[in-house]
């Protein structure tokens, strides 16, 4: 292969090959004798490596090294593990332009938002780092005198990690994380499509461990197709599956996991919306809109896909938000001035042609955009649509579009608006623009938002790690990163203990002979 020279510098200063095939195959050594799979930049279209991954045998191996790494690594001390999540963090925030890089040519995020997406690892190893002093059980009251019963967190095994394209090293980043500070081992399974920027996350965690004497199988990474994915979700040697994808294969993951009783967590599609009330200070919410809609161009799972506009400032919102959409420009992600990248592939751009046919053959009016630009690349105009139903039953509304394009629609009073909010099968992501705090309440409360995360002047996508992250409904109930999503990560047992000299029952049962 002969790379340009700005790939070949971006993936030489992370230590990836750029000359022949890349092993995408990790179990404490490198290797990979699978199928071969291409990594494209979505820029320009050129290939930047052919990965080698994982055969159903080297599967089958790292899986067996997961559970041996495993047992080592439970036994480590939970304030000893945190320290070797410290290196982590440092390692990685150390390379964080570098990565971040990589992000913006492998995926196509924008710079910023490439070393944003480090930046969220970054954060998440610090959060670690502190729970893993604080992983606590708890002391319950026994009804029967001399006894205690506790609450015991222990490692839970192996966490299999399948990730989506879109946060090619975040979603890791929070799984792995918690998954070390418990004491597990961890494979991941990251996608077919963004295999270096695993590649590259592993080998500077592979390093970290190995100077700590830990096996590199407690961070293992098998690269593939959904193969992999299928054969460790059905794994019994793995005790949880951390899935983030589609509503389709996160549909198809959690029947298998369940189906040999794994446990497990679903991040699955968002379909969000954001309302503005007619007291939204237009100023704040503009802008914010339209990062939720263009961000990651459409390709967050929180981007805002449905803009629900109050009568009364509709169309002063929509002229505000046309005139900063006519001043965007496509361009390459790693240029520092670029606000809109191109989508991430062939298969990308196709979703967002289908859907803005679908648009103009249904009569929506289309505000801003329509079209792909006529360059290199996948890049398409991100789009503004006033479709012309506003029945929310409609599977223009019911669906998550995962491209660059935000439906509007106008209503008159909240409730209608929170109708129209809670009335798709997902449930991420949403965001209420008021100043008005009687609406806020209304918002957070009972009869509000039926999503994982209710923001307010807040637009819906870009979350802090601090929360727990996850939706409800169709978006699988998930919650990883902060709050008390570390709970999962590790096996609980209910322990009564007896210190006293007699053997008494519960609940006063008597079966004295
Ligand atoms: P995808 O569902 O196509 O793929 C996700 C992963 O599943 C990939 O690693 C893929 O190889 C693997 N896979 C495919 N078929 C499988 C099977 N049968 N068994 C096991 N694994 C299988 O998703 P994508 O296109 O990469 O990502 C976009 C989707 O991810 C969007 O719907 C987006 O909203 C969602 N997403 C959700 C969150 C969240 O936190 N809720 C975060 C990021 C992305």
């Amino acid at each position: 292969r002969s790379l340009s020279s700005r790939a070949a510098n971006i993936l030489s200063a992370l230590d990836i090959p750029t000359t022949g095939e890349v092993c995408g195959v990790y179990d404490g050594e490198w290797k990979g004798t699978g199928d071969l799979v291409s990594s494209v930049c979505p820029t320009t279209g050129e290939i930047l490596a052919r990965v080698k991954t994982a055969s159903p045998e080297e599967l089958h191996v790292a899986l067996s090294k997961a559970r041996e790494a495993y047992s080592f690594f439970r036994n480590v001390p939970a304030p000893r593990r945190g320290e070797i999540l410290r290196q982590i963090r440092g390692a990685l925030a150390a390379k964080r332009t570098e990565l971040g890089a990589l992000i913006s040519l492998e995926m196509g995020k924008i710079k910023t938002e490439g070393i944003g997406e480090v930046q969220e690892f970054v954060d998440i190893c610090d959060y670690a780092v502190g729970l893993s002093r604080m992983m606590n059980g708890r002391v319950v009251a026994s009804e029967r005198a001399g006894h205690s019963i506790l609450e015991v967190p222990n490692p839970l095994g192996v966490v299999g990690v399948l990730s989506a394209f879109n946060f090619p090293m975040a979603v890791y980043g929070w799984n792995l994380s918690l998954s070390l500070a418990a004491g597990n081992a961890t494979i991941w399974k990251p996608s077919p499509t963004t295999p270096l920027c695993a590649i590259a996350i592993t080998t500077i965690i592979a390093r970290v461990l190995e100077e700590n004497g830990v096996p590199g199988a407690v961070a293992g990474l098998v690269t593939g197709d959904k193969e992999a994915g299928e054969a460790i979700a059905e794994s019994r040697d793995v005790e949880l599956v951390s899935f983030t994808g589609s509503e389709h294969v996160g549909r198809i993951v959690g029947k298998n996991v369940q189906s040999r009783f794994g446990k497990v967590i679903l991040e699955l599609g968002g379909n969000n919306a954001a309302i503005v009330m007619p007291d939204a200070d237009l100023a704040m919410a503009v802008p914010s809109v339209f990062f939720g809609a263009i961000g990651t161009a459409g390709q967050r799972c929180t981007s805002t896909r449905r803009l629900y506009l109050h009568r009364d400032i509709a169309d002063a919102f929509l002229d505000r938000l046309q005139k900063v959409y006519s001043g965007l420009k496509p361009g390459d992600p790693l240029d520092e001035a670029t606000l809109l990248g191109p989508v991430h592939s062939a298969t990308s751009v196709d979703i967002y042609e289908t859907a803005v046919r679908h648009l103009k053959n249904t009569d929506a009016r289309i505000l801003a955009g329509g079209s792909r630009y006529e360059r290199t690349g996948n890049f398409v105009q991100p789009t503004i649509a006033l479709p012309k139903s506003v029945d929310p039953s409609d599977a223009l509304w019911q669906t998550e579009c995962f491209a660059p394009i935000l439906n509007c629609a106008v209503f008159d009073d909240l409730e209608e608006a929170i109708r129209w909010n809670n009335a798709v099968p997902q449930g991420l992501s949403s965001s209420l623009w008021t100043r008005d705090v009687r609406n806020v309440g209304t918002w957070i409360g009972p009869n509000g938002s039926d999503t994982g995360i209710v923001n307010v002047n807040v637009g819906t996508s870009g979350a802090e790690i601090g929360a727990a992250f996850g939706g409800n409904k169709n978006t699988g109930w998930g919650r990883e990163s902060g709050g008390d999503a570390w709970k999962q990560y590790v096996r609980w047992s209910a322990c009564t203990i007896n210190f006293s000299d007699s053997a008494p029952l519960a609940q006063g049962v008597d079966f004295s002979t």
